[in-house]
């Protein structure tokens, strides 16, 4: 096994388990319940890192048009105290919905996700621009899950796509493609290669 050097900010972690309660009936994406960690221990300890690990049971909420949360969302972050800052590193792995931009059909889409976040306490704000896109806090809780939701939607590609050769639906009659093929295409034909047919056939001339 090869040697790593282990950041300073590794040397001391130690591990803090939050379970978040299940997201409520509504099943509407409030942000509310939030997804919450504590940064009071850290703040207090500069130069030291704390790890914190969150769960989250989604019952379909629809974070973006199409994108629908589904089952639980575990998030791994690990946030070292730099001094002014708190800066985050962590991954996200979820179960998604889609909709399939060429077959309009939803389908299953799992991620797996890295991410970063700076965290701002407050009273530092005066040392930073104001374009910074810090989590600035007050209170120990600080809640993640706008963050969490925005790098979830951030990385999703432009094309939804349920399967990279999937045929879509024929814009003519509506068929869906990759279930069954529809006459269409031959109906319309090009008036120029239907000359060239007649030709072919000896219709021509
Ligand atoms: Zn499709
Ligand atoms: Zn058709």
């Amino acid at each position: 096994m090869s040697k790593q050097r282990r950041p300073w900010y590794l040397n001391r972690a130690f591990l803090t388990i939050i379970r978040m309660p299940d997201y409520n009936e509504s099943g509407i994406f409030t942000g509310v319940l939030g997804m919450n960690i504590d940064l009071s221990w850290l703040r207090l300890h500069p130069k030291d890192v704390e790890v914190f690990h969150l769960e989250k049971q989604y019952e379909d909420v629809e974070i973006a048009k199409d994108v629908h949360l589904l089952d639980q969302v575990a998030v791994d972050l690990e946030v070292a105290n730099t001094g002014r800052l708190m800066v985050g590193k962590g991954e996200i792995r979820a179960n998604l919905e889609l909709q399939c931009d060429r077959c309009l059909k939803p389908y299953r889409h799992q991620i797996k996700l890295p991410f970063n976040v700076e965290f701002c306490p407050e009273e530092n704000r005066s040392y930073f621009k104001d374009d910074e896109t810090f989590v600035y806090f007050s209170e120990p809780q600080v809640d993640i899950e706008p963050v969490v939701i925005e790098n979830i939607v951030l990385s999703l590609p432009l094309r939804s796509l349920c399967s990279p050769d999937c045929k879509g639906l024929c814009y003519i009659c509506g068929q869906e493609l990759n279930l069954a093929e529809c006459n269409c295409q031959e109906k319309e034909i090009d008036p120029r290669w239907e000359a060239l047919k007649k030709i072919l056939n000896g219709e021509g001339g």
